[in-house]
């Protein structure tokens, strides 16, 4: 029998690393910003259009690159950042992998141009899709520039997966905010769709966080400060008025990396005491300084999760740091931060010198953008029809639909008509069907994980890196028991101390990176329903996969997916219902339409 295993292209490899490495435009951005810090950059100026999806641009005033190396750095584990494997526990560069830019390359329309200091020539190169297009001398500024043109051109099923542009500006922005407050040394400028979005220019910290969050922090963040010989710890934290139900002003640092730790912001949270009332979180910006050899940064491609040698007495360290100031501020007023008197300039918006880089693009440039015109123009009609008044819809027509399945299979391939991203339309035998997407599709999932779950045959995928989840003690009992049923799922979950488990492996249909707040999910949805552990144990879990992994959120659909969707959905034991119960199909019968217009 002849060999079979084979080298994969590398433009292949690429692009499968790619979807761990640049999961949406943020990633992106997030990748290029870090690459201009770690070639030295003082300023840095991004360019966003269309959210990311047709053009990323990111300029730097860094080293910029020699002919050779600009080549070069579109390979995969291609780093001037380490040599050996025992770098790896001295990192202080941001990158070090050397996957982005080849990453980047191989699902993207890619420009460089790049030139040092002394060289007299730059290098100017252009790649599509991994491959070389041209690579030429040009003049240019010391630095580089990224032009990141069409991302995810190459994989449909990923830029349609993408959520609104307004999110992933939001997903930009905060990679923006994180990388900032990292760096307030750094002058960052944001353009959005042509026109200047933000400008954060050098500063220190206190006006770098007022620059990006606004006044509201003038006058209420404490600085706190420490220095231990386990680590270094400065930054400031919001009084106590400023808390708030939500916890999205929590900012931890390492080495002016951002990063999550569920156990430091306990200890802040614990910090304040009964200052703050318990469903309540303190705004703070903690930046941690450790020896490198200290943390572990080598967890995840996306790396904002890091292990910390030191974790138990950083976190004592912390919180201790926090008692001190808020302790000191009820003696001491709240920081007066604006004595720099020129730094208000920063605020004006009349800041007329800086102008906006011209960029060619064909902003309505979009691969995927549906064929079928005609369809857009019969959506309008039908625009407003998630407002109209219920009476609208035959109320037995609801009531068949919640009490059973109505037998109302529809007619195949017939035309459908997608309507506000959310409904499809189609013709059923004896009247229209309306079908709401992201309900159906949870009863998809939802049958098919259950099917899988019953018949144990759930494909599984391996995780880059072994992901370690850290539960209490009743926690551990309820994954113990639930453990099985994971198991035929396709998680590869295995029991590692005291109280932490280790996740080998999850079903290949769910995202690696979701896959710990997934178990996280089915621990907390079990804790909280303890007495049916056993019995509803499949359908629990199938259920939860389902509401995990529902994709069709405001996707356009083309006619032949639509209509291989409703023929799935109408595979399904329950089609008319969505996973958890509630009206996914509408009959609305002919005979009714007929009444109506009599
Ligand atoms: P990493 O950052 O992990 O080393 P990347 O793929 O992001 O890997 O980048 C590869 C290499 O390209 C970097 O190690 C660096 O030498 C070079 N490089 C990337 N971006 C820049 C830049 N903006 N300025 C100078 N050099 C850069
Ligand atoms: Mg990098």
């Amino acid at each position: 029998m002849t060999d079979i295993i084979q080298l994969l292209p590398d433009s292949v490899a690429n692009q499968i690393a790619a979807g761990e490495v640049v999961q949406r435009p943020a990633s992106a951005v997030k990748e290029l910003v870090e690459n201009a810090i770690d070639a030295g950059a003082t300023d840095i100026s991004i360019t966003i259009v269309d959210a990311g999806r047709t053009v990323i641009q990111i300029v730097d005033n860094g080293m910029g690159m020699s002919e050779t190396d600009a080549r070069m750095a579109f390979e995969r584990h291609a780093t001037s950042k380490i040599r050996s494997a025992k770098d790896i526990f001295e990192i202080r560069s941001m990158g070090f992998r050397g996957e982005a830019l080849a990453s980047i390359a191989a699902v993207a329309h890619v420009e460089l141009k790049t030139k040092r200091a002394h060289d007299e020539l730059g290098t100017h190169i252009i790649i599509k899709g991994s491959e070389v297009e041209s690579q030429e001398p040009i003049s240019f500024q010391t630095g580089t520039l990224f032009q990141v043109k069409n991302l995810f051109y190459n994989i449909p099923a990923r830029r349609k997966f993408l959520k609104k542009n307004e999110t992933e500006f939001k997903y930009i922005l905060s990679e923006i905010y994180h990388t900032a407050l990292g760096h307030p040394q750094i002058c960052f400028t944001i353009y959005k769709d042509g026109d200047l979005y933000a400008k954060y220019p050098v500063a220190n910290l206190k006006q770098r966080i007022i620059s990006i969050f606004g006044k509201r922090f003038e006058k209420s963040l404490l600085s706190i400060e420490s220095d231990t010989s386990i680590c270094k710890i400065y930054g400031f934290i919001g009084t106590p008025e400023t808390a708030k139900k939500q916890n999205f002003d929590q900012y931890l640092f390492v080495n002016n990396r951002f990063f999550k730790q569920r156990s430091f912001q306990n200890a802040v949270v614990r910090a304040y005491g009964t200052l703050i009332s318990p469903q309540e979180y303190p705004p703070f910006f903690i930046f941690i300084e450790v020896a490198p050899s200290q943390i572990d940064v080598n967890i995840h491609p996306t790396k904002t999760e890091i292990k910390f040698v030191d974790e138990f007495n950083i976190s004592s360290i912390i919180e201790s740091a926090v008692k001190y100031t808020l302790g000191k501020s009820n003696i001491v007023p709240s920081l007066d931060f604006m004595d720099d008197s020129d730094y208000n300039d920063m605020f004006s918006s009349s800041n007329t010198e800086i102008k906006a880089p011209t960029i060619q693009v064909n902003t309505n440039y979009n691969p995927f953008a549906s064929r079928n015109s005609d369809v857009k123009n019969w959506e309008q009609l039908f625009e407003d029809f998630e407002n109209q008044p219920e009476p609208d819809i035959p109320q037995q027509t609801f009531a068949s639909a919640l009490n059973s399945d109505f037998n109302e299979p529809p007619v195949p391939q017939a035309t459908c008509l997608q309507i506000q991203k959310k409904y499809i339309v189609t013709q059923g035998k004896t009247g229209l069907l309306l079908i709401d997407i992201k309900r159906a599709h949870s009863r998809i999932l939802f049958e098919q994980f259950l099917h899988q779950i019953q018949s144990a045959s759930q494909p599984s995928q391996k995780t880059l890196m072994p992901i370690q989840i850290d539960i209490d003690h009743t926690e551990c009992v309820i994954l113990q028991q639930i453990l099985p049923e994971l198991q035929t799922m396709g998680f590869d979950i295995e029991e590692f101390g005291a109280q932490s488990f280790v996740i080998h492996g999850c079903p290949s249909s769910i995202e690696v990176t979701h896959v710990e707040s997934i178990v996280r999910d089915f621990i907390r949805d079990f804790s909280e329903n303890r007495t049916n552990i056993s019995a509803h144990a499949h359908e629990a879990i199938a259920k939860l996969m389902a509401k995990t992994s529902a994709l069709y959120r405001n996707v356009q659909m083309q006619q032949d997916e639509m209509q291989a969707f409703i023929a799935q959905l109408f595979q399904c034991e329950s089609h008319s219902l969505s996973a958890d119960g509630k009206v996914a199909v509408i009959l609305l019968e002919y005979e009714e339409i007929l009444k109506k217009f009599n």
